[in-house]
């Protein structure tokens, strides 16, 4: 069985957007994942730092597309 870590409570996750389950952290080799807890065919962020923001993203059922955070660069006078 794969070790699995529960995502703390007040941190908002979006469920899994193929079967609704709360995602969990998965830690391979000191690099961490969000995944569905139910497959590994569900969507699963890119191993590394823990990325709940893209795992929310990549679950919202309406993607906005094109929907950019644009920030006002530093450069702009
Ligand atoms: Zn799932």
């Amino acid at each position: 069985m794969a070790n699995f870590v529960a995502i703390q409570e007040n941190i908002f996750c979006e469920p899994c957007k193929d079967c609704g389950a709360r995602p969990v952290i998965e830690q391979i080799k000191g690099n961490f994942m969000v995944r569905c807890p139910n497959s590994s065919s569900h969507y699963q962020t890119k191993p590394g730092l823990v990325d709940i923001n893209d795992w929310n993203l990549k679950n919202k059922i309406h993607t906005s597309l094109g929907a950019k955070d644009t920030k006002p660069s530093k450069e702009a006078s």
